[in-house]
């Protein structure tokens, strides 16, 4: 119920929202945000959230980081723009380039940036499909994920991302091999141990590749913890498992490192905290902490050197955004890079992460909570009609929407996704604000499950 000429009303006149509930929003408002100061949002009418989702798991240093403003006010006066095409590019560019390869597991490897997530998943895909053929191997194209991955929304990572909701569109596109989760508490069988589960996956990968056919397969993308599937981090020895299986029929193997990245689960990579080196990576989100639009594909040793022979048969890859290597978007990820691993926010993530947990676990207690899963800054709390039997709530009860709105007017903004709270703070909260998090959600989870009973 909104005031004609109010925000809200301005915002539903003329804005499409991007993955919104509708109703929720035509009976509640929108949200209109107007500044934030550390974690905190502030809205139109002067009400302050504590963002315990980073905006969009992006914005790890807080609203208000006085260097990585500075960062793109010194860069916006000194240079202002350019592209990376024919050629030229800014210094800018090729400094964090030489810092992405720097931090990046590899020994050595080149960087190709984007303007967003999507469009790195897109760019990587691509590539593939560009060295294959250049390969002899034109035929090689299918793409294998996992149900529940998030990769983006552009055609070719919508096909990617395993979520029902792409069928709107006819999507996934063809030889988009979607294969099994890795969320032992919903997916394992009765009788089975998390090892036999972790087992099980590895097999499906291996039948797939066979009944496919290995010729037919360009790479297989995975995100280190499944971020927007709801916070889902792998199963027991699932890496271990599956990375094998990829090596021996040659598939290269692409870490979408977009939430994980730069210190979401503490390590600057999450495929260094599930311990494994991919053969590329798909940066985004937090590689400007979300100061700037930008997506960056950081090759390994081996793609780069496959990439580069191809690109030299025809001495040109015809690909490209007009703002790929924007010299402020490269100016401020390399100052987020600078803030985040040496200013002590990385730090303050593995610090903060146990208190994090056991803040969960007692939440967890609640039996309307069948599981809280994550690692570092990035968690999910799943809510249960039975916790023995792990039950979900009936549908149209919209428990998770109900939790987040509750938790809104009260200051804290969390996010539902499916049946779960997913909570995933800038990296800047304080152990306080870490205390106001679980008090607001304990008292958002006490009112909706009274309600629901
Ligand atoms: C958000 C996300 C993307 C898409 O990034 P956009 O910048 O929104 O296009 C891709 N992969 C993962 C893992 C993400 O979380």
């Amino acid at each position: 119920m909104t005031t004609p000429q109010s925000w809200e009303a301005r915002a539903d006149e003329y804005s499409l929202y991007g993955f919104t509930d509708l109703p929720s929003v035509h009976q509640r408002g929108a949200v209109v945000l107007t500044h934030g100061e550390g974690p905190y949002v502030v809205d139109v009418n002067g009400n302050r959230y504590l963002d315990a989702n980073s905006g969009l798991w992006n914005m790890v240093a807080g609203f208000d980081h006085k260097g990585l403003a500075q960062a793109a006010k010194d860069q916006y006066d000194r240079f202002p723009g350019y592209h990376a095409f024919f050629g030229r590019m800014s210094d800018q560019t090729v400094m964090l380039s030489e810092k992405l390869v720097e931090v990046s597991p590899f020994p050595r490897g080149k960087v190709f940036y984007t303007n967003s997530g999507s469009e790195a998943n897109d760019t990587m895909v691509k590539m593939l499909w560009f060295l294959h053929a250049s390969e002899g191997k034109p035929e090689k194209r299918k793409i294998l994920t996992r149900w529940n991955a998030y990769h983006g929304v552009t055609a070719v990572s919508a096909s990617m991302t395993g979520k029902p909701y792409n069928s709107v569109f006819g999507l996934p596109l063809p030889g988009f091999i979607h294969l099994g989760c890795p969320h032992y508490w919903r997916f394992g069988e009765a009788g089975e141990t998390e090892e036999q589960f972790t087992a099980r996956l590895a097999r499906e990968l291996e039948e797939t590749i066979l009944r496919e056919g290995v010729d037919t397969i360009a790479g297989f993308f995975a995100e280190p913890v499944q971020g927007a599937g709801g916070v889902i981090p792998p199963s027991k020895g699932y890496f271990q498992a599956i990375l094998p299986v990829l090596k021996k029929y040659g598939i290269p193997m692409i870490a979408d490192e977009v939430i994980t990245g730069f210190g979401r689960t503490g390590n600057t990579w999450g495929s260094e905290t599930y311990g494994f080196v991919p053969d590329a990576i798909i940066s985004s989100k937090n590689l400007t902490a979300g100061l700037f639009p930008m997506g960056a594909v950081i090759l390994g040793p081996e793609l780069t050197d496959r990439l580069q022979a191809a690109i030299d048969v025809i001495e040109e890859f015809p690909h490209g955004f007009t703002a790929s290597g924007h010299p402020v978007g490269c100016a401020i990820a390399l100052k987020a890079i600078d803030v985040v691993m040496n200013e002590g926010l990385a730090q303050n993530v593995i610090d903060l992460a146990p208190r994090f947990e056991d803040g969960l676990r007692q939440l967890a207690q609640n039996p309307n909570i069948g599981e809280y899963r994550g690692v570092g800054f990035m968690w999910a709390l799943e809510a249960v009609r039975d916790k023995a039997t792990k039950t979900p709530f009936e549908g149209h009860l919209s428990v998770s929407e109900r939790i987040a709105n509750t938790c809104t007017d009260m200051g804290l903004i969390c996010r539902p996704l499916g049946q779960s709270i997913v909570l995933c703070p800038p990296f800047v909260m304080t152990p306080a604000q870490m205390d106001e998090m679980f008090e607001k959600l304990d008292k958002a989870l006490g009112k909706v499950f009274a309600e629901l009973a």
